[in-house]
């Protein structure tokens, strides 16, 4: 019998009705003979009553509460809507039951707020499986071993799926969302867009990890790891989605290539702090050593790191930048802080080492009189920092560019 897992995000269980379009998902897979596990995110966004950023929204006034206590409370999301849609699949007919991620057998490590999976105890699973009953597991969310609830940050729940997928050897883990598969750019952005058939995890790690928000990149991570097949689709349409799988979608690096339809896709991040840091007159050439040191220390993370004899620019997420600025206050170092810069990506595994790219990128820029902060790159991406300002017109100007509205040309 085959084993299937079917998560549903946050749009897909926001109210009754879009509820019970899901459910229809699940009823066809059982009634085609599949054991299905189902995911669920919380139901809705921000504003909706259970949506995860609603449950933050309530600690506003409250300072910095325990990061223990904050996961404890923004997991209840996932298990409301894991019992509703527990309860809506009973009363159209199937066996389901409702577990929390600790329940389910996901034991994670103790960092709250973005905690890591360690190991996923499958029994529970397979015994309600076995029985004919759905498992509806909320997502986004584990126990310690110490028994502790933790999360695992913005878009954990894919993870959540991909890591029962894993470790049940799921056929196929499929991430129904609000959109019809994994786009060339973000279609909020570019509507026109197109729908990507196959890819391998490789590219789609890269879109994730460089801000495509349509799936989290630590599933896409667990998934090439222990090769579950993936699929991302949509709720509320037939169309198959973007199939993951290994040897997926690539171009042959060494074959064949053109500039113009090298690129997968484009993807942007938005809100992120720009840092450009001086050294103390006079300090030794170590300088660069001290300054990571001390970041290091204070737990910060820099990106796109720039760095000169004289200086080096660098990104932090927003919320970093009062601890980015005690380290660089510690060891006396000038910096000037930029804030509402966005980065902008090309993604594709066939750029590497091919002619061309680079001064497409530029014209695309040029063409838009877009001023470009930072850069950086990659065997499969090209990256730049520009002025948030810029974003939304600099992944439409690249999306045309490289023609990626157009079908692919045969490979
Ligand atoms: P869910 O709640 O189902 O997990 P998300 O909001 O996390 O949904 O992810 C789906 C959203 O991801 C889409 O609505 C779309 O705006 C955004 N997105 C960003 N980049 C892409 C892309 N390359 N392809 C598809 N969707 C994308
Ligand atoms: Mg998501």
């Amino acid at each position: 019998m085959s084993l299937v897992i079917q998560k549903f995000g946050g749009t897909s269980v926001r109210d009754h009705g879009r509820r019970d379009v899901a459910a229809q998902w699940v009823h066809k897979a059982v009634t085609e003979g599949h054991q299905v596990i189902v995911v669920v995110s919380a139901m809705g966004r921000l504003g909706d009553p259970y949506a995860t950023d609603t449950l933050l929204g309530l600690l506003q006034d409250q300072g910095q509460p325990p990061l223990e206590e904050r996961d404890l409370l923004i997991s209840c999301g996932e298990v409301i809507s894991a019992v509703i849609v527990a309860g809506h699949l009973r009363a159209i007919g199937l066996q389901a039951k409702a577990l929390s991620g600790g329940e389910a057998g996901i034991v994670t490590d103790a960092s709250f707020g973005d905690a890591r999976i360690i190991e996923v105890i499958p029994t529970a699973l397979e015994d309600l499986t076995a029985q004919g009953i759905v498992p509806v597991i909320a997502g986004f969310q584990g126990r310690t071993q110490g028994g502790k609830i933790t999360t695992l940050g913005r878009g954990g729940s894919d993870t959540t799926a991909v890591a029962l997928g894993a470790a049940l050897r799921a056929d196929v883990v499929d991430i129904f969302t609000d959109v019809d598969g994994i786009k060339t750019a973000d279609p909020r952005i570019v509507p026109e867009a197109r729908t990507i058939a196959a890819l391998d995890y490789e590219e789609v790690f890269q879109l994730a990890n460089l801000g495509a928000r349509v799936i989290h990149p630590r599933a896409v991570e667990i998934g090439r790891q222990f090769g579950v097949t993936i699929r991302v689709r949509s709720t509320f349409s037939e169309s198959l989605g973007t199939l993951i799988a290994s040897g997926q979608g690539t171009l042959d690096p060494w074959g064949h290539r053109d500039p113009d339809h090298a690129v997968t896709g484009i993807t942007q991040l938005e809100h992120l702090m720009q840092f450009r840091v001086a050294p103390p007159v006079g300090m030794h050439k170590d300088w660069a050593f001290r300054l990571f040191m001390s970041l290091g220390e204070r737990g910060v993370s820099v990106d796109l790191i720039n760095l000169f004899p004289d200086q080096v620019y660098f990104c932090v997420p927003p919320e970093k930048t009062a601890v980015t600025a005690a380290a660089l206050d510690a060891v006396n170092f000038s910096y000037e802080a930029f804030d509402d810069r966005a980065k902008v990506s090309i993604v594709g595994s066939a750029i590497q080492g091919l002619p061309g790219v680079v001064g497409r990128v530029m014209a695309a820029m040029a063409q838009s009189d877009i001023e470009i902060l930072q850069s950086a790159d990659s065997h499969s991406t090209i990256t730049l920092l520009l002025h948030r300002c810029d974003m939304e017109r600099a992944v439409a100007s690249l999306h045309k560019q490289f023609h990626l509205a157009e079908e692919v040309p045969e490979r």
